[in-house]
């Protein structure tokens, strides 16, 4: 493994931020680390890239320790790049400059190579406030690449763009990430961009892990209800005495069935209706091709494999 984290404890006192972190990525994945505000996850970037100490734990990146209760490595002889959300380019420097910036003359090879990837060629002589905000997130990455980091870290990066513009540039930063073969942590809150372009997501939740896989295999098949919540709605289903889960897009409305709902509400989303009904006092949702009248019954019908089963008592998330 080409990083690895091992029983990483981090508290602010005697307040624990992260209880016991354990997990590895492979050279060149992307990995998408989602957690709810103030659950750690700008910390544990800090801590891997050394600008926090480290309670007790070990970190290994390219087959050497970083950090362990021997061994701290200072953050600048940490071959780590750093991006925040505010891209702070220092602003009485041109982008040429920006990207060069204390730069070892060992990397100045790349120059070209970086610009050309990164699309910036026409911006090099302008000054940051002379550039947008998905241009400047542009510089960052650029900046922090030139540099063939082991690892980088993009700490939220995309969420002060626009709506409308941000997917394109998360997907063109993706496709630059995918080409130079950069292993990437993306600490992220949009549930998008972890199901969209990871390789793999961790979802933290009261300083544990509370699953680590695939975006497939997370969305089908998550660890408990939490994880199920963060990634996308889902209906409580009680059924034959025990408590079953389903998404709203497994559920089909058909004509006739042994099972309804009535309908509370109903929206037009564009591509479809959403409707909202009550099932045995649970709040569900589901989709319908056509729109349906409010406290009126629809039928649905669903498949045995799409349901979600727990256990008998699942716990809201591990802690
Ligand atoms: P996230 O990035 O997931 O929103 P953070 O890692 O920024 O969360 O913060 C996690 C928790 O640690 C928060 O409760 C925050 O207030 C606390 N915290 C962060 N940095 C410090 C610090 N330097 N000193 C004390 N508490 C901190
Ligand atoms: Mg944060």
């Amino acid at each position: 493994m080409y990083l690895e984290v091992e029983n990483l404890v981090k508290s602010f006192g005697n307040i624990p931020v992260i209880k016991n972190l354990t997990f590895s990525i492979e050279k060149g994945q992307l990995i998408s680390f989602v957690g709810e505000s103030g659950s750690g996850k700008s910390t544990f970037l800090k801590c891997l890239s050394g600008l926090e100490n480290i309670n007790s734990g070990k970190v290994i990146l390219n087959n050497k320790i970083i950090n362990d209760k021997n061994l701290f490595v200072k953050p600048q002889r940490r071959k780590i790049g750093y991006v925040f959300q505010d891209y702070p380019l220092f602003p009485h420097l041109n982008i040429r400059e920006n990207i060069c910036f204390n730069l070892e003359k060992r990397y100045f090879k790349n120059f070209e190579d970086i610009v050309k990837l990164t699309n910036l060629k026409q911006l090099l002589e302008r000054y940051p406030h002379e550039i947008s905000g998905g241009e400047q997130q542009r510089v960052s990455i650029a900046r922090s690449i030139i540099r063939e980091p082991d690892l980088l870290l993009l700490d939220e990066p995309f969420s002060n763009l626009d709506a409308n513009i941000k997917y394109s540039i998360r997907d063109e930063i993706c496709k630059i990430i995918k080409k130079t073969n950069t292993t990437t942590i993306l600490v992220t809150h949009d549930i998008n961009d972890a199901l969209n372009i990871s390789d793999k997501i961790l979802i933290f939740k009261a300083g544990i892990v509370q699953q680590y896989s695939d975006p497939e295999k997370m969305y089908c098949e998550p660890a408990n209800c939490y994880c199920a919540e963060v990634l996308g709605e889902i209906n409580k289903f009680p059924k034959d005495d025990k408590i079953y889960y389903i998404r709203p897009e497994n559920l089909k409305v058909v004509d006739s069935s042994s099972n309804s709902i009535i309908i509370e509400k109903c929206f037009f989303q564009g591509k479809s209706y959403k409707l909202l009904g009550k099932y045995d006092n649970n709040i569900w949702s589901l989709y319908s091709k056509t729109p349906l009248k409010i406290n009126s019954k629809v039928f649905f019908e669903y498949s045995d494999s799409d349901l979600i089963y727990f256990g008998d008592s699942c716990p809201k998330f591990f802690s």
